[in-house]
């Protein structure tokens, strides 16, 4: 950059001073051109009049004393006049010399007019002037007096030759004097000029190389000044402290995002644009956490992350899956899985609690194995009490990798829900508490009220049967009076160990109320009613229940039993009639099991009722 600023300052000053020395030599040549031919003009004419002199005066014979003097002026190589035939005619052909030389003489004899031209070789330069004497009548003095001639006839000439040699050499000598000054000239230009722009050069070629780095994201190169020059240090100085300024923000912002913010490999290596994206990022968060706390339940922030994994991260094949200590786990909270895969405990990441990758090893797990042949499991612990499991499914290898790199992103919208899951969960585990009973952990009255209707409402629309037990544990008060009350919440917890391990999934428990117990049988055919109420009975009669002191004894329990909707259309009503059932059973004999029949109706004193 500079060599060019330099050379196209010398090459113009170089073309102006050859331009002023082509100039100034054709000038000069002109000038000394000009002079000569003056001075021919000037010693033609006094050749004419010392001519004309020597003939007024009668002293002709002498002119070639004077011819000859003329001829040796400086500058003058040879002087030769000439006799036109005219004058020949009248006065004789004079000295043999005053004849036409050559054919210019001849030429201006002819004529009658000037000749001029400068004979040029490398060794000579010459300049021929040929001026001829032409009569004039009225001129002083008058030319007829002497000559018998016509007005304008040619009457001789005067040849010149001029050695101009010496005029040339000057201007050669001053061109070349003029080219050994521009050349010094331009040598001292080009000095001043490197030296006055090297340090800006230097300062021009240090910032164009640093902020090229920090365009391509490294903001750690400086610029350096050279020389002395108080303006060339500070603009390096605004410059690298601009620089220092930034490249501190930006190293201030990543470690402050960092603490709270998993930052994963990236493809973009200007800390500047990471920064504008992560900074996007956080306020994506910051408005999905903000859009969490307002949402409901658990299920609704599940769904929510589903729906982001979805769209901003375009997963496509996938299921979120909470697992943990509770008896419902693992469970499929957000389904976008193409190939069913369900909650299965034997998936290798939710046995391991870490990430399984399909590419780790070939069939790592052999649950999602069989589903895909690209896969990725990855557990996110929430808290004590469950994790979420992202098992996701790949189409291709390509993809898998692609899936990776945003797993970061991922994680950090799963940390952003995480308070949020944590607290929906124990207001979850607070509602069911209130719902639960403590001792047994059955469902408590509180929650037949709720589920019953939920139920009922179901079981209207589907035709759902369901088996009603009321189960009361006989003679229980002696319990409590001779072993004490601890072991009689021993009994208690023991029929309701009995209870939950001989119903199914779809049935549902209460404790009623002391050492009665409600049993819900989802879809109960009338002669599956009375099998289960035995298989109960003959549990707990066979269930030794330990004493403090150490001692053992067993007790029984009668179950009274109702259909809905076959006994009546009103849950409660037939709750009821369960109860009269139970009541039957105690009344004939306990340890038994008695289906209701409006017989048990006769002789109540509510019979009116139903
Ligand atoms: P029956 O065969 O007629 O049912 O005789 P019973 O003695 O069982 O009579 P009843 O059902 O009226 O007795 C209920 C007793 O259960 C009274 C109460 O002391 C006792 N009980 C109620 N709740 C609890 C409890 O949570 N723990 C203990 N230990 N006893 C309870
Ligand atoms: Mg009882
Ligand atoms: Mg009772």
């Amino acid at each position: 950059m500079q060599k060019r600023l330099s050379l196209v300052i010398v090459g113009t000053i170089f073309v102006s001073f050859m331009l002023l020395l082509i100039v100034s030599t054709v000038s000069m040549r002109n000038f000394g051109l000009k002079g000569a031919e003056e001075k021919a003009e000037v010693i033609a004419e006094l050749v004419q009049d010392g001519l004309t002199a020597h003939m007024l005066s009668g002293t002709m014979d002498q002119r070639e004393f004077f011819l000859k003097k003329i001829a040796s002026t400086k500058g003058i190589e040879s002087l030769w006049v000439v006799r036109s035939t005219s004058v020949i005619d009248q006065f004789g052909k004079g000295f043999n010399n005053e004849t036409p030389r050559d054919e210019i003489d001849h030429q201006v004899l002819k004529t009658g007019t000037t000749y001029k031209k400068i004979l040029e070789s490398s060794q000579s330069a010459k300049l021929r002037v040929t001026a001829p004497y032409v009569a004039k009548e009225h001129a002083v003095p008058d030319c007829m007096k002497c000559h018998e001639a016509k007005e304008g006839e040619v009457l001789g000439l005067v040849s010149m030759v001029f050695d101009i040699e010496e005029m040339r050499n000057n201007g050669i000598i001053t061109s070349l004097v003029v080219l050994g000054f521009s050349i010094v000239i331009m040598t001292l230009v080009f000095i001043i000029i490197n030296r006055s722009m090297n340090p800006l050069m230097a300062l021009f070629e240090s910032i164009n190389y640093v902020m090229n780095k920090a365009q391509m994201g490294d903001y750690t190169r400086r610029v350096r000044a050279q020389g002395k020059s108080n303006d060339c240090q500070n603009v390096a100085f605004w410059i690298n402290s601009l620089l220092d300024k930034l490249e501190s923000s930006l190293m201030d912002i990543e470690s402050t995002i960092k603490k709270f913010l998993y930052v994963g490999p990236s493809h973009q290596h200007d800390p500047l644009v990471q920064a504008q994206n992560i900074v996007h990022e956080l306020s994506d968060i910051y408005q999905f956490k903000r859009t969490i706390e307002f949402d409901e339940c658990k299920e609704e922030v599940y769904n929510r992350i589903g729906t982001i994994l979805v769209d901003t991260f375009g997963l496509k094949d996938f299921a979120l899956i909470e697992s943990g200590k509770n008896a419902i786990h693992p469970t499929v909270v957000f389904d976008a899985m193409q190939t069913k895969k369900g909650a299965d405990p034997t998936c290798r990441a939710l046995r391991t609690k870490q990430a399984v990758y399909s590419d780790q090893f070939k069939h790592i797990c052999e649950t999602c194995s069989h589903i895909a042949e690209h896969y990725l499991c990855i557990p996110y612990v929430i808290s004590n009490e469950f994790e979420l499991l992202l098992s996701i499914v790949a189409s291709s290898h390509e993809e898998l990798e692609s899936i990776k790199e945003k797993l970061p992103l991922i994680q950090n919208y799963i940390d952003g829900a995480r308070p949020e899951l944590v607290s929906k969960n124990l207001m979850q585990i607070l509602k069911v508490s209130s719902t639960t009973d403590a001792l047994t952990g059955l469902y408590n009255r509180k929650y037949l009220d709720e589920y019953i209707e939920k139920a009922l409402a179901q079981a209207k629309r589907n035709g759902v049967i369901y088996g009603i037990l009321m189960i009361d544990i006989d003679y229980f008060k002696m319990v409590n009076d001779t072993y004490g009350h601890d072991v009689g919440d021993k009994a208690i917890r023991a029929l309701s160990k009995i209870l939950k391990e001989s119903i199914r999934e779809a049935d549902t428990a209460f404790r009623f109320g002391g050492e009665e117990f409600l049993v819900l049988l989802y879809q109960c055919e009338e002669n599956m009613i009375e099998n289960i109420a035995q298989k109960i009975r003959m549990t707990f009669e066979k269930t030794p229940i330990q004493t403090n002191n150490g001692s053992t004894f067993n007790k029984t329990l009668s179950v009274g039993a109702a259909i809905f909707p076959t006994h009546s259309d009103s849950i409660w009503k037939c709750i009821k009639f369960a109860d009269i059932a139970l009541y039957n059973a105690k009344e004939n004999g306990r340890n038994c099991v008695k289906i209701f029949d409006p017989q048990m109706l006769e002789g109540k004193e509510m019979k009116g009722e139903y």
